[in-house]
């Protein structure tokens, strides 16, 4: 099966060579260079062909057997076999699977349990927390009245008196845990206590970790979360977009808050796609996978540590890593741009309870390729040459050639 199925069939070729130039080009920069960004990964074949299906042509507002359209028989068994293996993959009583993406998520799940003025305490945005959880550039900071833990100034771990100190202050409708940078787990049964000291909702924002959820490689926040929010194409490797997690009795209330309160027509399609990525998470080739995601973070963790670079709390539990990389005489908007030129792809981080910006960086597409111990060691130590200046971005380009040429992200 072709990556894209439509080249294949050169359609696009011919109607739009401008188009097709593109996504090939973008299938070539994939390929080429490194891709560790935390946040992304590679979608199987399979995936992308459900995406790339008629089910894209099909307007579905509603639920299945409750629809505004008519005719959405057959894509009714789609979402519900995506809802079907949602609930078993993750144990939960109930799956919503049409959010298009994280932030729809996040935002039907306030939508579900708060009102306009509510408090809520999150992790703080300077410690890793996402625009969802409050930023004023986002919904979240505009409508809600957002308080913001943080993290241990030597550790790096969350503060945990801080948040029962926070909560009690605060008396929260709503607490969150989860973040985009965070690379520990986290204490789900913590925030449950503090949840249910207090008399608020604890809602897990598991948009990273679900993956390895998923495989088996980090605890679970089902059993302890009112609400699950996660996206479904992290870790997970499915398609572009975010599904929610309860139990049976706000099972309404969340499908009333995704539609018609915060989205219209679900993208059957995509949903398809959910399902596809759900049935290959539940594999055990999937459980090794997210083993390996967290093996070979801790060794590039380590790798990098060893070139000179400081991680944040020591190490990983997770696939997610943040670096200072101002040891070595950098700071990381101009890391980040040097290691780019070299060809290996990573996002500008905040550094907790420091000015300087860091590295986030994460081991999940690199893992879907086939890489190891020893890759990982080999990209730690193309870091430091770069990093240093020891190497010029042309010389390290052409070992990050050598390198992803032997793990194509799609053979053939
Ligand atoms: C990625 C992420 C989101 C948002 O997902 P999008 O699909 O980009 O909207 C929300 N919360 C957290 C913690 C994330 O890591």
């Amino acid at each position: 099966m072709s990556v894209i199925p439509a080249l294949e069939a050169d359609v696009l070729r011919r109607q739009d060579p401008e188009v097709a130039d593109i996504l090939l080009g973008e299938l070539d920069r994939q390929s080429t260079t490194l891709q560790l960004i935390a946040a992304e990964n590679f979608t199987s074949p399979a995936v992308l062909a459900a995406l790339g299906s008629p089910l894209a042509n099909k307007y579905a507002e509603g639920y299945p057997a409750a629809r505004h359209h008519g005719g959405c028989e057959i894509v009714d068994a789609a979402e519900r076999l995506a809802v079907e293996r949602a609930k078993a993959l993750f144990g939960a009583e109930h799956a919503n699977v049409q959010s298009h993406s994280g932030s729809s998520a996040v935002l039907a799940a306030y939508a579900a349990l708060l009102r306009p003025g509510d408090t809520v305490l999150a992790l703080g945005l300077p410690y890793g927390g996402h625009l969802t959880h409050g930023s004023p550039a986002n919904f979240s900071g505009r409508w809600f009245d957002f308080v913001g833990y943080g993290v241990d100034a030597e550790t790096g771990l969350i503060d945990h008196d801080q948040v029962h100190t926070l909560a009690r202050t605060h008396r929260p409708k709503a607490i969150v845990c989860g973040s985009i940078a965070y690379p520990r787990h986290i204490d789900y049964a913590f925030f449950r206590s503090v949840a249910d000291d207090v008399g608020a909702y604890l809602i897990a924002d598991a948009a990273h970790p679900i993956g390895l959820v998923a495989g088996g490689a980090a605890p679970s926040p089902v059993p302890h979360a009112d609400v699950v929010c996660a996206t479904t194409h992290k870790v997970l490797r499915g398609p572009r977009g975010g599904m929610i997690l309860c139990g049976s009795e706000l099972a309404e209330r969340v499908d009333r808050a995704v539609f018609p309160f915060t989205q219209g027509g679900a993208q059957m399609h995509t949903i398809a796609a959910k399902a596809v990525a759900f049935a290959e998470a539940a594999t055990p080739a999937f459980g090794a996978y997210a083993h390996q995601v967290v093996a070979n973070a801790r060794v590039l963790a380590a790798g990098l540590a060893g070139e000179g670079l400081s991680i944040t709390t020591g190490g990983t539990d997770t696939h997610l890593i943040t670096a200072d990389p101002s040891p070595l005489g950098v700071d990381g908007r101009t890391a980040r741009g040097r290691l780019a030129a070299a060809g290996m792809v990573l996002d500008c981080c905040a550094l907790p309870h420091a000015d300087v910006r860091g590295l986030r960086l994460g081991t999940a597409a690199v893992t879907t390729q086939g890489m190891g111990r020893e890759e990982m060691e080999r990209i730690a130590a193309l870091f430091g040459k770069v990093l240093r200046g020891e190497l010029d971005a042309a010389r390290a380009r052409e070992d990050v050639r050598e390198l992803t040429a032997r793990f194509p992200p799609y053979p053939g």
